[in-house]
């Protein structure tokens, strides 16, 4: 029996292996990996510095005890380099192997920036445990952190960062951080939290160069400004990693083109993850969170076992680990931004933001602090007519 072969260890992967040993326990699985296959939850990576977490302490299990527990094959520092999608093979650095079903889960890569200086290729980034390693041992001994970008990944390292005693700047060419996931009003809570945590922060400018200088590294920035810093770290948006889709020919955009039910353009290819791009109400996008994999891992791995089901990806608030002030998000679709508006209101303490579109219906909101039993209030009121004014006297803002 041919096997189900997954390419990728990261969550995307794990979940599809783990979700098809529940409804297959004898087709064999190979999994096929370019890291030691550890399994760790990412979204820690940006919460552990404060916790002085080790590289090791936020890995649950080995390759080995996955391997045990899944009955697969797992084949670590191993890379898949192409895909053969007619005779059903996957060549990789150990040899080829054929497969009956594949799933491609290889993840996204940062983006680097083009920024000119000698130490611009020193910039750091990190989206694997591997580099959170690195950068832990780079930060030994040094104290000033400059971030570029405060989105979602930026903001959780400054406060995280600043948390563990590092001198954090953030830099970013928005007007306030998460400037493009959160109201207005929440960026500006989160920026006012952010700065008395004693995060600096430069806005509406970007790094033009980056050089070392006598004991560190010095960052000039576009609008005239110069950081002196010993780390730079990159915390930009990620890409979908497209390399082997492409050389197999697959359908891609942004990421690997997947249908509702997670099937790539080539029979008996899926894929899931930071490296697809889903389908949803007839529009195509990248979704690099947890949600949006676990929704697809259900779905693939009832595929790989015989029955073909579509992805329930359902709304899911994004929540935002700065324990400084913490956020829950739901963006309005970026379509809807600039017909719709955001409405903030105070109710208990907590600052709640609605977005509505010219029907007047709720597509989007922001909570802080975030807390579930509400979070379940707003998701439940989604796609909904707007509360009248009446029954929320304290409405701040239109
Ligand atoms: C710091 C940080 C914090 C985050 N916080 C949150 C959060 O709070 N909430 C949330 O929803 N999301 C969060 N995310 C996003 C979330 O973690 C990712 O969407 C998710 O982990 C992606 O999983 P993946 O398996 O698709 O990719 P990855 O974890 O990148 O795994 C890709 C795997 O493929 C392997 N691979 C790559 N290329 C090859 C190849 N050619 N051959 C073989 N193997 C290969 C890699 O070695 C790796 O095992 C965060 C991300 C980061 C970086």
């Amino acid at each position: 029996m041919k096997p189900v072969i997954i390419i990728g260890s990261g969550q995307a992967g794990y979940t599809v292996a783990r979700e098809f040993r529940k409804l297959d326990k004898t087709t064999p699985m190979f999994i096929i990996t370019a890291d030691d296959g550890g399994f760790y939850a990412k979204p820690m990576l940006s919460n552990a510095f404060a916790q002085n977490k080790q590289p090791d302490q936020l890995v649950n299990q080995t390759a080995l005890q996955i391997a045990v527990q899944l009955d697969a094959h797992i084949m670590t520092g191993t890379r898949a380099t192409g895909i053969d999608t007619k005779d059903q093979l996957v060549a990789t650095s150990a040899g080829s192997f054929a497969y009956g079903k594949l799933v491609i889960a290889v993840g996204a890569q940062p983006i680097r920036l083009a920024i000119d200086g000698d130490a611009a290729s020193e910039v750091l980034s990190i989206n694997h445990i591997a580099d959170y390693a690195h950068f832990r041992s780079r930060l030994t001994g040094q104290s000033r952190v400059t971030i570029l970008g405060a989105g979602l990944i930026g903001c959780e390292f400054a406060d995280d960062l600043a948390g563990a005693g590092h001198a954090v700047t953030l830099v970013d060419p928005g007007p306030l951080p998460l400037s493009s996931l959160a109201a207005p009003a929440l960026a500006q809570g989160l920026r006012h939290a952010l700065e008395d945590r004693g995060v600096a922060m430069h806005l509406g400018t970007t790094a033009a160069r980056i050089d070392r200088n006598t004991g560190g590294i010095r960052v000039a920035l576009a609008d005239g400004s110069v950081l002196e810093t010993d780390i730079v770290l990159s915390a930009v948006r990620l890409r979908p990693d497209l390399r082997v889709a492409q050389q197999a020919g697959l359908s891609t955009n942004r990421g690997i083109l997947i249908d509702a039910f997670g099937r790539t353009s080539a029979a008996n290819v899926y894929a899931l993850g930071d490296c697809a791009e889903y389908t949803l109400h007839g529009e195509t996008r990248p979704m690099p969170y947890i949600a949006p994999l676990m929704a697809a891992a259900r779905a693939i791995a009832r595929a790989l076992a015989g029955e073909h089901t579509a992805i329930e990806l359902k709304p899911s608030p994004v929540i935002v680990k700065t324990p400084s002030f913490p956020l829950a998000l739901l963006p309005p679709p970026p379509h809807a931004l600039a017909s719709g508006y955001w409405e903030t209101s105070l109710e208990e303490e907590r600052m709640i933001c609605r977005f509505y579109d010219p029907r007047e219906v709720m597509t989007g909101f922001g909570l802080a602090p975030q807390e579930a039993t509400l979070r379940q209030e707003l998701l439940a009121a989604l796609g909904k007519p707007r509360i009248s004014d009446l029954q929320n006297p304290q409405t701040l803002a239109a």
